[in-house]
């Protein structure tokens, strides 16, 4: 065990494989509010809360709870809390500028596209518990300590007696009485000793009913009225069991691959792939877009390594309201600082799509806040041009080359970085 290197939120991910942050082969990580619902179906303790990805949302949710709430970040790394991805909120209002403040943050390299709102808990104890695969010794481990939370790295490192490292048999499993054992390992208090016996039992069928290679609590806490509550989970699935959880792996999968902006453009029948880079791009044909994207991840190496952002194919009719909707998803999205129209005026002459981009700047209006570098060629390219340089609007650009353009796009966006 390396854990002195530990970089990351989960302690027991580092312990089991001493590597830092990394989605290992054959496991699927959930995100915080995938592994509760898990929790919750297996009867562990968590408190009510959804998800949502804009600040209306999630001001909503919080309304609906009715309580104070916690607005958390769901990216799957830990350490959000320290990262300033974990906020309290004491009104609907608050709720919303925080779930503002969060969406789109940056935390250890995963942009934040979703928040978990959820009713907040008064705590009087944080408690860590796990179970993991511990392949060096082929086996399963328990550990478990009664000083959880943000500083769980540091005990094991500085106390490593205050966190119990408990072997758990395979075969044997965990039953009351083991549950007990480590419980007790972990000198959780009397007090709250039997719940939680029960919650390690119902964590251990987590752990074996949904075939996890870890399952994480940090922290399980302790409120003022002695009540025992899971406030987060981290889960890996072991991919090589999917066969004999179709249902929830599949799902799992599905929602954790998809990207809510690739969601919102399906919605909307647009063909759309979210990439990691910076310059939007909108284009129409699939293999003018393709190209578009191969000049543009050249030209980006001259200014800092941007990249394309997403894929985003508007097809060959390029009306102004399918236009309004393709930059609606792209500006969107946070990581975009500028977006490149790379057009060819085929069946639809330039002049109509022309039309198109001034018309869907308009349905956009105040939405509008990147620079946009405009390429037309084609059936009636000089009319396009002409209705774009009429137009006048301060943040597009028209460049009549394929390869300038991406130049521009790509020196804004790394100028604006
Ligand atoms: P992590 O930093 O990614 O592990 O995120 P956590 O979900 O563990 O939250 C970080 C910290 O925020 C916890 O250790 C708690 O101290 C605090 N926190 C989370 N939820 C609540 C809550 O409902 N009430 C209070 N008072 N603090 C919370
Ligand atoms: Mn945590």
């Amino acid at each position: 065990m390396r854990l002195s290197a530990v970089s990351l939120g989960s302690l027991a991910t580092a312990a089991a494989t001493g590597a830092a942050d990394h989605e290992e082969r054959g496991a699927v990580d959930l995100f915080e509010y995938q592994a509760k619902e898990l929790f919750a179906k297996h009867g562990v303790p968590v408190l009510p809360g959804e998800v949502a990805t804009t600040a209306e949302q999630a001001a909503e949710i919080a309304g609906r709870l009715g309580t104070d709430v916690v607005v958390k970040a769901q990216v799957k790394t830990g350490g959000r809390g320290k990262a300033g991805g974990v906020k309290l909120a004491t009104s609907a209002e608050e709720a919303g500028e925080k779930a503002a403040a969060i969406l789109g943050m940056d935390i250890k390299g995963h942009t934040v596209h979703k928040v978990l709102v959820t009713e907040a808990s008064d705590i009087a104890d944080e408690y860590y518990f796990s179970f993991l695969l511990d392949r060096a010794n082929r086996s399963y481990l328990a550990m478990c300590s009664a000083d959880g939370g943000m500083e769980i790295e540091q005990l094991a490192v500085e106390r490593p007696d205050a966190l119990a490292k408990v072997p758990v048999d395979a075969v044997k499993g965990v039953d009351a009485a083991k549950a007990r054992e480590i419980a007790e390992a972990g000198r959780i208090p009397a007090e709250v000793i039997d719940q939680a016996v029960d919650i390690i039992v119902k964590l251990w069928d987590v752990f074996t009913g949904e075939e996890a290679t870890l399952v994480e609590v940090n922290p399980l806490v302790r409120t003022p009225d002695n009540k025992v509550v899971a406030l987060d989970g981290k889960v890996t699935l072991d991919e090589n069991a999917d066969f004999r959880h179709k249902d929830v792996h599949d799902a799992y999968r599905d929602i954790s691959a998809t990207d809510p902006l690739e969601v919102r453009a399906k919605e909307k029948g647009l063909n759309y792939v979210k990439l990691d880079g910076e310059v939007g791009i909108i284009g129409n044909g699939a293999g003018l877009v393709m190209s578009t994207l191969d000049v543009v991840a050249y030209a980006g190496e001259e200014h800092g390594g941007v990249k394309p952002a997403n894929f985003l194919d508007i097809g060959g009719g390029a009306s102004a309201q399918v236009m309004a909707d393709g930059l609606e998803i792209i500006l969107s999205d946070p990581s975009v600082k500028s977006v490149f129209v790379n057009v060819f005026g085929g069946i639809t002459s330039c002049d109509a799509v022309a039309n198109g981009i001034v018309q869907a700047l308009g349905m956009l209006g105040d939405k509008e806040t990147k620079p946009l570098v405009v390429r037309l060629d084609g059936n009636n390219v000089d009319e396009g041009r002409r209705i774009l340089a009429d137009a006048n609007h301060p943040l597009v650009t028209v460049v009549d080359t394929m390869d300038g353009a991406a130049e521009r796009a790509a020196e804004l966006a790394g100028k604006a970085s």
